[in-house]
């Protein structure tokens, strides 16, 4: 079915973002698996071809674009396999806080090198004790003087050794009673004296994601930095987590229809039995049933989309896009894996790596069963 979401000029944007994949992204990604991070220059490249922040005004340094351009960034990142370079969590996740909630000498302080890429953003929410409860955090921010004062840890933050601006999500107020409204967002800059980057972390796939540990001892940090009222944190992190659901909704979506793509030509190519695999039965319907949940993914995805871009506040469908395109997707890659054979298990295979990648998305941006909870609740159960 054709798509209707985009006008001929994303198309021309679609068509630049690719050939920057081709020639600044595709041939390092190899090497960029190994290293464990993608190289700090490429975003920088990034930020002069206008694809971080596509959506960010001009009088903020942005290109000027919409958010579908930034759709467009998220769907042919997946299309290229490339799961370490965060640029959607940066332009569609982090710098909307700044953007939305920031004064605006702290807009004009940090927006124009979070488009240009100068700037690096990470958020730190989740620590060792806790994640899918983010009441429960217990990073404190203690007001001295001008400043706070931010001790405690967080861990498997994305950007975390490449990251120039941390969001930390802090207690100002460690009153259980207030642990909703105890919480706020703090911006630290990496280079502050007690700040430190710790380890970059370990995982079965991302493998050129700096995923990493964040430390804060005695971080001193003007008041100024803080974004939005103090104990305002929480309220702004629900109101922003639609977006970044649907974010890795889209990127599901897209890693599916390629890794799908990809193993209907394998399969029409690999001979077993003196046939291509495609003419088994089997091998039909796996892939029919792959197609299907991918169309209908689409056409889902594509008006979640359509209506959060202008202006609806998505809740519940936000939720059902990330949890059910990211189970989706799952399933979808491990079908496609099991017709490649062996090959499917080998890393040179792209379906090998998409297989380990997806598997992170039924757990970040909240896990598949809070997006549950939320739907439940919303459902009014
Ligand atoms: C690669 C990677 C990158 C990440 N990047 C970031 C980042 O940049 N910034 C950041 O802040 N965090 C990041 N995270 C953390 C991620 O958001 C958390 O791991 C996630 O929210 C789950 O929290 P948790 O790991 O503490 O699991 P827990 O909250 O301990 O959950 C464990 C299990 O219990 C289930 N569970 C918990 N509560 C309920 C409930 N109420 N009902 C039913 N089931 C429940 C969960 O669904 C899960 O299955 C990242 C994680 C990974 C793996």
């Amino acid at each position: 079915m054709d798509r209707t979401l985009f006008a001929p000029e994303h198309d021309l944007f679609r068509q630049s973002f690719r050939q920057f994949l081709d020639k600044e992204v595709r041939p390092h990604q190899e090497r960029w698996a190994s290293e464990g991070q993608v190289d700090r220059e490429v975003w920088r490249k990034a930020g002069a071809g206008g694809f971080l922040c596509p959506w960010l005004e001009e009088k903020w340094g942005g290109p000027g674009g919409d958010w579908l351009c930034s759709v467009i960034v998220m769907e042919e990142l997946a299309r290229a396999y490339e799961s370490g370079f965060a640029m959607a969590l940066h332009s569609d996740i982090i710098v909307p806080y700044l953007h939305s909630f920031g004064s605006d000498a702290q807009r004009a302080q940090w927006l124009p090198g979070c488009a240009s890429g100068e700037l690096v953003t990470a958020l730190a929410m989740t620590e060792p004790g806790t994640g899918s409860d983010l009441a429960a955090i217990k990073t404190t921010a203690v007001k001295d003087g001008d400043d706070y004062v931010i001790n405690g840890s967080k861990t498997f933050i994305s950007n975390g050794q490449l990251c120039d601006l941390v969001v930390v999500a802090v207690k100002t107020d460690p009153d259980p009673a207030n642990a909703h409204r105890g919480i706020s967002l703090v911006v630290v800059e990496a280079g502050r004296p007690g700040f430190v980057k710790g380890k970059k972390l370990h995982k079965m796939g991302m493998a050129a994601q700096d995923t990493s540990e964040l430390f804060f001892q005695d971080c001193r940090v003007p008041i100024g930095n803080r974004v939005g009222v103090e104990g305002a944190g929480f309220m702004m992190l629900m109101n922003k987590l639609q977006q970044e659901r649907l974010c890795v909704a889209i990127g599901a979506q897209a890693g599916a229809e390629q890794v799908l793509k990809e193993t209907i030509a394998y399969c029409k190519e690999r001979h077993a039995f003196g046939k291509p695999i495609s003419k088994f039965q089997n091998t039909q319907f796996k892939l029919v049933e792959c197609a299907t949940k991918v169309q209908i993914g689409r056409v889902f995805v594509d008006e979640v989309v359509r209506q959060h871009v202008a202006g609806k506040h998505l809740i519940s469908e936000c939720s059902m896009a990330k949890w059910w395109l990211t189970d989706t997707a799952q399933e979808v890659i491990d079908d496609c894996l099991q017709l490649f054979g062996g090959y499917g298990y080998m890393l040179e295979y792209p379906v090998a790596r998409a297989f380990m990648d997806a598997r992170v998305q039924r757990i970040y941006a909240g896990t598949n069963e809070i997006m549950k909870v939320i739907i439940a609740k919303q459902m009014g159960l």
